[in-house]
């Protein structure tokens, strides 16, 4: 069903008949338009379900009005322009308006671009884990944050998906938020999904030389760095569960059959909403960089400290050579250098595939940058020359990029988990991951945890049990 309403510019007073869709599986959804006159931006959220008390439209900066519709001519005579509402379908950006009254849905044209049922159970899935997140999910999140990680199993109520789990040491703490972690971002991976991803990703692990792996683990600074480093990749995945809702309909366009539509936009979000994610998550992410990097190094030439090729020049300026080896010069680079220097031909950053743009990230960082929310596209000035365009991107394609970098956020999360599973298993603290990737493995097989033992020695036990537990629950 669509709503009929109209927005009052408070800025210039010019009008924006807004098209919004009621109904469908969200509870509610953010929504941005920009003013197509003066540029302003009008905030709101439209909540749904009419037995709601709060149902209906609610501006935060602009007043409405009823569309004032002619009896003979049906012409809408208090609009200016015109712009689609959706809380989860891409839509028609703000255009002009010509007074006549559109009847039909546009959101049947968007739907005709994606599975249907697919679209249903994703966004029932959204809406149950988001409920969830903002009950009770992100209070283990913030624990962790605030370093304290003696509560998060029982944040967490001791779950790995529908297992009981017992949470007797940090290590499955953190694989229990890992778990939730996964589940959040389960729809965020699309061919392929995450399942497999996340299987590729420890398949690579696996083959990784344990003697390398300490000694790179030593020059980090021990097992302590690696958990400091997991908490600030799980402050990337906190902050994007904050922008979520703003980008629900780049998830959907990430599955549009034709992507080529020039007038799909996006009304859920605007520029301001998403550049301080973008810009954390590229800079906590980039200067993480370093550990897939260094893994890649053991794993194709068997020392976590020689690197690529395409290094040797850049390590052999003056301005490195001072540096004792090529890991402090690495270290050294500035996070730009190092997504440049990224090598989509090496496993784990083939992997990673990291979606970030330094022009973007420095255009957001200096306030170099130039929005326009009517066509929703982003110019990055040149930082020497203010006038020279570096770079033009569209709001969509850079939401589908924070899609990516919580990705990349997801698996970096993985690697390190990895890192800790090993280095702490002379200590005799173990930590399964998720039950379900163990469904299809065969005794003497190579265990799905990376750890490169055969399942039967390595966590065979510990599922078992956790999968005895489970069924007494469900008898009992
Ligand atoms: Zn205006
Ligand atoms: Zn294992």
């Amino acid at each position: 069903m669509v709503i009929p309403k109209v927005a009052i510019c408070p800025i210039c007073g010019k009008k924006t008949y807004l098209r919004i869709e009621d109904g469908g599986y969200l509870n509610e959804y953010p929504f941005r338009v920009h003013c197509a006159n003066c540029r302003a931006l009008i905030k709101g959220v439209y909540i749904m379900g009419s037995s709601s008390g709060e149902y209906g439209l609610h501006m935060y900066n602009a007043k409405t009005e009823e569309c004032d519709i002619d009896s003979v001519s049906h012409k809408i005579l208090n609009a200016d322009y015109v712009v689609d509402i959706s809380g989860e379908l891409p839509c028609k950006k703000v255009r002009e308006f010509d007074g006549n009254l559109i009847a039909s849905s546009p959101f049947l044209e968007a739907a005709d671009q994606v599975d249907m049922l697919e679209r249903i159970e994703r966004l029932k899935y959204f809406v149950k884990n988001m409920e969830e997140w903002k009950a009770w999910r992100s209070i283990a999140f913030q624990l962790l944050d605030e370093g304290s990680v003696d509560f998060i199993s029982t944040a967490l109520r001791n779950k790995m998906g529908d297992y009981s789990y017992q949470c007797d040491n940090y290590l499955k703490s953190l694989h229990c938020l890992q778990e939730v972690v996964q589940e959040e971002t389960k729809n965020l991976f699309y061919e392929p999904n995450q399942d497999d991803c996340i299987s590729s990703l420890l398949g690579v692990l696996s083959k990784t030389d344990r003697e390398q792996l300490h000694l790179f683990v030593e020059q980090m600074g021990g097992v302590q760095d690696v958990i400091a480093s997991y908490r600030r990749v799980i402050y990337v995945f906190s902050a994007f569960m904050d922008i979520y809702p703003n980008i629900l309909p780049a998830e959907t366009y990430i599955r549009f059959n034709n992507k080529d539509k020039e007038d799909v936009g996006i009304a859920t979000c605007s520029f301001g909403d998403i550049k301080t994610f973008y810009q954390d998550a590229y800079e906590t992410l980039l200067s993480l960089m370093f550990i897939p990097v260094c893994l890649d190094n053991i794993t194709l030439r068997n020392d976590f400290q020689v690197y690529n090729s395409t290094f040797d020049n850049l390590f052999g300026d003056w301005k490195y050579k001072k540096l004792p080896n090529d890991y402090s010069r690495y270290i050294a680079l500035d996070n730009g250098m190092k997504l440049e220097k990224v090598q989509l031909s090496e496993p784990l950053q083939q992997l990673l595939n990291i979606p970030a743009n330094r022009f973007l990230r420095n255009g957001i960082g200096h306030n170099n940058i130039k929005y326009d929310g009517l066509s929703q596209t982003i110019i990055a000035f040149d930082l020497k020359n203010p006038s020279k365009a570096k770079l033009t991107k569209s709001l969509m394609d850079m939401a589908i990029d924070c899609i990516g970098l919580s990705k990349v956020a997801v698996l970096m999360a993985e690697i390190l988990l990895f890192i800790i599973r090993q280095e702490v298993r002379s200590e005799n603290i173990h930590s399964i991951i998720h039950p379900r990737f163990y469904k299809k493995v065969e005794l003497n097989d190579k265990c799905p945890c990376g750890s490169n033992i055969k399942y039967k020695k390595c966590c065979k036990a510990e599922i078992e049990s956790i999968s005895y537990q489970a069924r007494k629950t469900t008898k009992a």
